[in-house]
């Protein structure tokens, strides 16, 4: 056990593991220190002097994230001097912020707002020459507005997790700024979209590009029909934007709300889900028995593909021809659906909610012709929501529209590291050998950066890993190209923890992000989704059998190909 020491906070006596700091030992107390910087698992600087608290044994004020406690240390959080200097700090913040909270997009979510408020704050303190720069609209899924930037860092933080490092912090002192090498726009720059900078951002600096008020003239028009698709990972998500507990899943709900946003149709993207796996299983199946490029990754996150396009180009061969679930999706609407039901695919706008801002630039793409129309982030959704005057808490539960309703466990569970992996080990196992009945993989799941497992299917060992997070791709990357491991099948997420913890999800206040583990209470939403259901490989989803038997005719049919798989090509950025 861990040596523990034993101080008070504010006179409450606490006893936290050695090399602890200060602030892990307020929570212990119950006693919340006002941060700004800091974000559990992405950044602990202590450069934005919100935490600052006094200590005996130590000169004058100290940062609580990043102090360690010590032996009978006592802790004062709330003196006249802690109070007093992080007002001075917020209204120097607020001396340079352009102040729109009128029409911000965070406005009531936005951690400087809150603390300038409960400090009491005079915005206009400091008063002084005030520049105004451009903003950045060079990316189809990002704007990123410098005058709303506290340089808090904590983008900067999130992307160098990332292992991508697009943005970083610029000239001294007062110019100081976050941008990109060169003062390159966003598009320019190395980076691959995933968001995770958004996310990271107390305040409305960063946010999605939207593409709501095209929707909304979509719906209007009476010469287009409007379909919505929702990708696994939302309905685990949307909730938080109406208050419910981080893990609720609001699938039912999520569907009836749609529906009343115009005359839509709701289909469920765990079934191009399901799709994914029934034509990656069969071309690892392939690869293995035909002795094809190994190991093979995973395609259905557009940031991670961008990341491989820009940095290790030469992996592309070991990608997966399959397209995304979002673009599978797009793909057979605008053939199977507008076929089958006579629609001219002009005339049909298809609308995907996403938890990701990668699929926004995803669906630009030239090689997907347009089969998206618009890629809706959940917090857009939530947002279109709010603006229809819809009560999204007292909606009753409805059903996913036919003939794409009903999937399998094994596409609900995409939206979480590891479930790829899972959803393709219940079908290729299948396919490889008739009488595999286990849908059980518990190896690849759970939030841990890197899993690992080997299994023995039809007298074929298959070494597979599952890797989230950027950072712990380039691990796994490196670890093959040294020879210190081998594998058949690897899953990659850009997002650690997967796309229940996306670019495109709700924005939490602090005081959750720091304490609750989201990535764990979202993924376990879909994985009681998939336990609860009898389908749980994707191959027993009555869709696919449609699919194939109607149109496709085998999992990499030569038509599959044609809307299903698409190809990659090298981007070497600076
Ligand atoms: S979107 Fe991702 S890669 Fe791009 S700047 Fe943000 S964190 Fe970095
Ligand atoms: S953009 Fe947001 S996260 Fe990045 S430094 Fe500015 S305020 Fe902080
Ligand atoms: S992990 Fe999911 S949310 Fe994140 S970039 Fe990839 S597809 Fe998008």
């Amino acid at each position: 056990m861990a040596d523990m020491i034993n101080l008070k906070i504010n006179n409450i006596p606490v006893s936290v593991p050695a090399g602890s700091t200060i602030l892990d030992a307020a929570r212990v107390a119950h006693v919340e220190i006002p941060t700004l910087c800091y974000l559990k698992d992405v950044s602990c600087v202590g450069s934005c002097r919100m935490c600052l608290v006094e200590a005996t044994g130590a000169r004058g004020l100290v940062a609580a994230c990043v102090y360690p406690v010590s032996e009978g240390m006592e802790v004062k959080t709330n003196t006249e001097k802690c109070r007093k200097s992080r007002k001075t700090s917020l209204e120097l913040m607020l001396s340079k912020h352009k102040k729109e909270c009128l029409s911000c997009e965070r406005a009531g979510n936005c951690e400087l707002q809150r603390l300038s408020v409960e400090y009491n704050c005079d915005p206009h303190r400091f008063e002084g020459e005030t520049e105004t720069h451009p903003l950045d609209l060079s990316a189809p899924y990002v704007v990123r507005d410098r005058d709303k930037c506290i340089n808090c860092n904590r983008c900067v933080a999130a992307c160098k997790k990332q292992a991508v490092g697009a943005i970083g912090p610029i000239g001294r002192g007062y110019n100081v700024h976050i941008g990109s090498a060169f003062e390159m726009t966003l598009m320019e720059s190395v980076c691959v979209g995933c968001g995770q900078c958004i996310v990271a951002c107390p305040v409305g600096a960063l946010k999605e590009r939207t593409t709501v008020d095209e929707v909304w003239s979509a719906i209007a028009d009476p010469e287009k029909k409007v379909v919505f698709f929702t990708a696994p990972s939302v309905r685990a998500t949307l909730g938080e934007a109406f208050g419910l507990p981080v893990g609720t899943n609001v699938e039912g709900k999520m569907v009836a709300a749609i529906r009343r946003l115009g005359d839509v149709e709701v289909f469920n993207m765990d079934i191009t889900a399901d799709l994914t796996i029934m034509e990656e299983a069969s071309e690892l199946i392939n690869r293995i028995k035909t002795n094809g490029t190994m190991p093979m990754f995973t395609s259905c996150c557009p940031a991670w593909v961008k990341f491989v396009e820009q940095k290790h180009p030469e992996i592309i061969p070991h990608l997966s021809t399959c397209k995304s679930p979002q673009e599978m999706f797009g793909g057979l609407l605008k053939t199977y659906y507008c076929e089958k039901n006579g629609i001219d695919p002009k005339n049909l706008y298809v609308v995907s909610v996403i938890p990701c801002t990668a699929k926004k630039y995803e669906c630009k793409r030239p090689e997907m012709q347009g089969e998206v129309d618009a890629a809706i982030t959940t917090r857009e959704l939530a947002r279109m929501i709010k603006t229809a005057g819809i009560t999204f808490n007292t909606l009753p539960e409805e059903a996913f529209d036919d003939p794409f309703a009903t999937c399998s466990g094994g596409g609900t569970i995409f939206g979480a590291t590891g479930g790829v992996m899972e959803a393709a080990l219940r079908v290729a196992a299948k396919m490889m050998d008739g009488k595999f009945e286990v849908v059980d993989f518990p190896a690849v799941r759970g939030t841990a950066p890197i899993k690992e497992a080997t299994y023995n299917v039809a007298g074929h060992t298959v070494r597979v890993a599952v890797a989230s997070g950027l950072q712990n791709a380039e691990t796994v990357l490196g670890q093959i190209a040294t020879g210190e491991k081998a594998y058949d099948f690897i899953e990659i997420m850009a997002c650690p923890g997967g796309c229940v913890n996306g670019g495109g999800q709700p924005t939490l206040p602090d005081s959750i992000r720091n304490t609750e583990d989201l990535k764990s209470l979202r993924a376990q939403a879909l994985y009681a989704s998939d336990e609860k259901n009898s389908l749980r490989r994707s191959s027993d989803s009555p869709v696919m059998d449609m699919l194939y038997g109607e149109y496709f005719g085998a999992p990499n049919s030569h038509k599959a190909h044609k809307v299903l798989h698409t190809s990659y090509k090298a981007d070497k950025r600076i």
